[in-house]
């Protein structure tokens, strides 16, 4: 198919912090101005001391620990159970903990039910001594989606729990303000939809842009952007095609990347107090993987694929009143009326299915056709190779190959090609006649065809 694809990316003025921004606009310089962001000018983080960076991280988390703080305090904003739990809350969180966080849709097939599958085990990470984790959750179902909402149900109930307060928190009233503050303040992001359901998965770009790491099963634009040591996957292939299986599957290998990477990684630090290894694959997130993944360089791919192209086809099409559009349209009505008069008069090929073929050894393909008024050049012939059709399987072509107009006796016209099979296999082959014309973009513009 000629259908093609654009991978969208986010607005980088919205999602980036402010500061973060200054301090890239002073090491990145030229190519990082207005609104076009170079892509090779983002290899420059690496240019900014990791002391900087790491102060700067540490800046943006402690701006969303203290709003988050502010947000509990007011009971207008928050339902909780009792003041106790409001100064358990406030007191919990801290900004010298690894925070992960987690807000979108809470469509089912986001999964953001995963991470409490085994609340034991959920419970001894946020509870380490050493190395404790907390989450910060936030989104909403819509309101019609009440299996999206009792998912929100379950969060707040687990949050709730002596062992998880103060460590995981749901945060209310999610909109686009509250998710910039989480993607620009936690230190990792998570996302864990069901393979393949997720679409993009856009917040986990607006993280990488702020220097937030992405840990997200391998769907969605994370195909695209993981690079590795700048962030953690979960597999793209599925084990079990049963989901309750596959869930518990992905649970397991989530809380065992925490336990055994992302924590160890953010609680390794040098004398200095800085987490130096942790910083070098920040750096990495932000040269390697957010560069790609702005809405300006999705707006260049539009252009280049599709909206420059497009604008030179119209540009062909209508010039001197629609003069070449009036040729296509007259040479699909003469080849439409002449389509079934023409005829396979005789085709020449090995016997594939008797004999062997020998790889390196050249084999003629010849197939005669009655054009009937059409002129030769308005047909094309092609080989056309598939591995071997096993019943039931869809066919998987793996080359197409033109034949040369050889003869032509009036009507009569012959095609000739000689092959040489170069790779060994069980293929099936095939013949086949089909209308041509330089004008046409794509072949399945005008799906005429015949088997010879
Ligand atoms: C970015 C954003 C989304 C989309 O996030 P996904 O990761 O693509 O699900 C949804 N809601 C808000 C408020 C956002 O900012």
């Amino acid at each position: 198919l000629h259908i093609g694809y654009v991978t969208n990316g986010v607005h980088f003025p919205t999602w980036i912090a402010t500061s973060l921004r200054r301090l890239y606009a002073r090491y990145f310089g030229d190519g990082f101005e207005g609104h076009t962001y170079n892509i090779p000018a983002w290899q420059k983080v690496h240019n900014i001391p990791d002391e900087e960076l790491w102060n700067e991280r540490m800046y943006l988390k402690n701006r969303l620990i203290k709003h988050i703080r502010r947000r509990f305090s007011d009971p207008a904003q928050v339902r909780l159970d009792s003041p106790r739990q409001m100064i358990q809350i406030i007191e919990g969180i801290k900004p010298d903990v690894l925070t992960i966080g987690f807000a979108r849709r809470f469509a089912t097939y986001k999964r953001a039910y995963l991470l409490f599958t085994n609340l034991d085990r959920l419970s001894a990470i946020v509870n380490n001594k050493e190395r404790p984790v907390q989450f910060i959750f936030a989104g909403k179902a819509h309101p019609n989606d009440k299996p999206g909402q009792d998912l929100i149900k379950r969060i707040v109930e687990v949050a709730a729990m002596p062992q998880f307060v103060g460590k995981i928190l749901f945060l209310q009233n999610y909109d686009m303000e509250l998710a910039r503050r989480m993607v620009q303040g936690v230190d990792v992001w998570l996302n864990t939809p069901t393979r393949p359901l997720e679409a993009s998965g856009t917040s986990g770009e607006k993280c990488v842009m702020n220097g937030v790491m992405q840990f997200s099963v391998l769907d969605g634009w994370w195909v695209e952007g993981y690079k590795e040591g700048a962030g953690w996957m979960l597999p793209m292939e599925r084990t079990f095609a049963d989901q309750h299986y596959q869930d518990e599957l992905d649970a397991e290998m989530i809380y065992n990347t925490i336990e055994e990477q992302i924590a160890p990684l953010y609680y390794q630090r040098e004398q200095d107090g800085i987490p130096h290894a942790w910083v070098s694959s920040v750096k990495r997130c932000v040269a390697d993987i957010a560069s790609n993944f702005t809405t300006n360089r999705m707006l260049i791919d539009y252009e280049d694929r599709f909206y420059n192209k497009l604008a030179a086809r119209k540009q062909a099409i209508t010039e001197g009143g629609y003069k070449l559009a009036r040729e296509i349209a007259a040479w699909k009505r003469k080849v439409s009326a002449a389509w079934d008069q023409v005829r396979v008069v005789d085709v020449q090929r090995v016997k594939i299915d008797k004999e062997a073929v020998f790889v390196g050894e050249t084999y003629r393909f010849e197939v005669k056709l009655d054009i009937a008024n059409l002129r030769p050049e308005d047909i094309g012939v092609e080989m056309v190779i598939a591995k071997q059709i096993v019943g039931g399987q869809s066919v998987n072509v793996t080359r197409t190959v033109g034949l040369e107009r050889s003869k032509a006796e009036g009507s009569l016209v012959t095609y000739t090609l000689d092959y040489t099979p170069s790779e060994t296999g069980t293929y099936d082959v095939a013949l086949r006649v089909f209308p041509q014309n330089e004008h046409l973009p794509h072949r399945m513009d005008f799906a005429l065809v015949k088997w010879a």
